[in-house]
């Protein structure tokens, strides 16, 4: 049974590419989500000439199958990140989040429904800890030049006694951001069993030789790149029908394990719990399952009174790809081969900005700045132990 499509892929047609045959190219991109799109984009615009490879459809990994949150930075996770890493380390990535943010509202606004609402992190009643930590992260954030500041939790939900705004968070829809991306990429459908010196050898025999190749391949990165540790996280969300508008923005609550919106159309979406199901959930599996789709469908009748009397329309789940310490792996491997990928569950949040940096860098016209950066994400780094989720 092949996984079901959420809410955005259904909303969104992809033309199929054709099946991958021998050849040899300048630079093979393996992945076609959100972050391999980029970078051929990228690399086009600077003149290279690129072919994407993905098994599937552009967007049917976790790029089309997300909540649509455009995030600075995981809020909960930011006071603990910039401890372990420096401030200006930790400065430097909301430069490229804030980066990012502006290139997916200039170049993809109108075509992904972007919407700047801000974001609302939310504080579970009773959770001191929590409330400690979002106190903390909101000084270092303003410290670190991000508008945010205490909000009313919105009415229409229960269970919640704080809420820190991000001023500058957007929405989007991931499926039409995702097909605005691939339009014009030089596709082709196929699957890398391996790669080796130049060339990548697909699961049918075909033989593509490359320059250089860009794994693009988030949760499956480790299976091509064995060194590289990147685990498969299973995300899980369902939607309802439609309910009268009570959310004015994207939420988080639990330390950012569950998250909600409305869209214009009334519709709720609602994701995570995965914290009580670790073990199931660690799958590149993109099946629901009843267990998680039940705990969802209790927190959003305990906490989302807004949505009250509506009925789920679509249940489905993505893999997400962790990093050992939460942060992407960006720039080389080895000579012929880059890395874009580990965005633990925040790729919307800096993908797009990485694969301009990475593009630079494969052109030759890397900053000082993109420089800094490719040494803090360097897919070879020992990771920081700081511990994200
Ligand atoms: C339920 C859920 C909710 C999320 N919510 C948010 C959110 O609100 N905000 C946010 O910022 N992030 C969110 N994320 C995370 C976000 O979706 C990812 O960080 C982002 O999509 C990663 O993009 P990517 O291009 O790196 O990976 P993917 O989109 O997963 O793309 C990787 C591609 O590589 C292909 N591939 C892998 N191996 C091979 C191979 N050997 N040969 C050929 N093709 C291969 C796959 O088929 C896939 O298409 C969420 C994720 C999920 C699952």
């Amino acid at each position: 049974v092949s996984a079901p499509l959420s809410l955005w892929l259904k909303e969104t047609e992809f033309a199929p590419w054709a099946a991958a045959r021998t050849e040899t190219v300048d630079v093979l991109v393996v992945g076609a989500g959100l972050a391999g799109l980029a970078v051929a984009r990228a690399l086009v615009a600077n003149g290279r000439s690129v072919r994407v490879l993905d098994r599937g459809l552009p967007g049917h990994g976790a790029s089309g199958r997300n909540a649509g949150f455009v995030l600075a930075t995981h809020v909960t996770s930011y006071p603990a990140m910039r401890r372990a890493i420096g401030p200006e380390r930790a400065r430097a990535l909301l430069s490229l989040a804030h980066r990012n943010g502006a290139l997916v509202a200039e170049k993809y606004g109108a075509a992904a429904q972007h919407r700047r609402t801000g974001s609302l992190m939310l504080g579970v009643a009773g959770d001191a800890s929590e409330k400690a930590v979002l106190t903390e992260a909101r000084s270092m954030l303003l410290e670190d030049g991000v508008r945010t500041d205490w909000a009313d939790v919105p009415s229409g939900l229960a269970g919640f006694d704080v809420a820190l705004r991000i001023e500058d968070d957007a929405e989007v829809h991931p499926g039409r951001l995702v097909a605005a991306l691939g339009s014009g990429v030089e596709g082709a459908m196929g699957e890398v069993l391996a790669i080796e010196d130049d060339v990548a050898i697909l699961t049918t025999g075909e033989r593509i030789t490359f320059a250089t190749a860009v794994l693009a391949t988030n949760a499956w990165t480790s299976a091509l790149a064995p060194q590289l540790k990147v685990s498969p996280q299973r995300a899980q969300m369902l939607s309802t029908t439609p309910a009268p508008i009570f959310l004015p923005a994207p939420c988080y609550a639990g330390f950012g394990y569950e998250y909600f919106r409305q869209r214009q159309d009334g519709r709720v979406l609602l994701g995570g719990l995965r914290a009580q199901f670790r073990t199931s959930e660690g799958t590149t599996d993109a099946k629901p399952t009843e267990a998680v789709q039940e705990a969802i469908e209790s927190y959003l009748r305990a906490h989302l009174l807004g949505a009250k009397g509506t009925q789920i329309e679509h249940r489905w789940a993505g893999t997400m790809g962790f990093s050992e310490d939460g942060l992407p792996l960006l720039g080389e491997l080895s000579p012929r081969v880059q890395v874009i990928g580990g965005f633990t569950g925040h790729g919307l949040g800096t993908a797009l900005a990485c694969a301009e940096v990475l593009g630079r860098s494969l052109c030759g016209t890397a900053t000082a700045e993109d420089r800094a950066l490719l040494s803090a994400l360097a897919p070879t780094r020992t990771p920081a132990t700081f511990g994200t989720h």
